[in-house]
């Protein structure tokens, strides 16, 4: 069993600013240093998928089309960048709703095995909450906990929760992953 190696990441907090259910335009800001993240891990051979939890959806708070119009500014910024995302793995239930798809459940990780051939034990998760490294650990992959967005409440709440490193943004988890730290 073979494959490629990946780094999942997580949306809000790590690649754009953590805004409480972000759906808006105007809230849409991209944090400093990840695209320059991304490009050195796409130039070492990693392919990429976002993993996103939008209950806010599910809580009824924004809809689809919102988060499809304020997704799409990301994957068009990255896309500018030359940075391509594979796939976006989005959950759009409560966590009330009891679904198979809401982190930390693996079920998109084991997805992008099968589908995409990702390597999951040559891959990566990075976010800024404990579920992001909890997914990680459930998958067979390494998780990043990074320290924007939630991060710094995040990490203190981490308890046995397996993970690699604990870093201060996007661009420091990709020079942990390089061996740059
Ligand atoms: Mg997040
Ligand atoms: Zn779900």
């Amino acid at each position: 069993m073979s494959g490629d190696p990946f780094v999942f990441l997580d949306r809000d907090g790590t690649l754009i600013e953590e805004v409480g259910y972000g759906h808006r335009l105007e809230d849409y800001a991209l944090l400093p240093g990840a695209i320059d993240a991304l490009r050195d891990l796409r130039d070492a051979g990693f392919r990429f998928a976002i993993v996103t939890n939008q209950s806010g959806i599910g809580r009824g708070m924004f809809g689809r089309e919102d988060y499809e119009i304020y997704h799409g500014r990301l994957l068009d910024d990255l896309a500018l960048a030359d940075i391509a995302v594979e796939k976006t793995y989005m959950c759009p239930h409560a966590p009330a709703d009891g679904c198979s798809c809401r982190k930390p459940e693996p079920t998109s990780l084991f997805d992008a095995r099968d589908s995409l051939g990702a390597d999951l034990a040559r891959s990566w998760v990075i976010g800024d909450h404990v579920k992001d490294v909890a997914l990680a650990a459930n998958a067979g992959c390494r998780g990043i906990l990074v320290r924007t967005g939630h991060g710094e409440e995040e990490r203190v709440q981490l308890g046995d929760t397996p993970v690699d490193a604990v870093v201060a943004d996007l661009r420091a988890a990709a020079d942990h992953i390089l061996g740059r730290g």
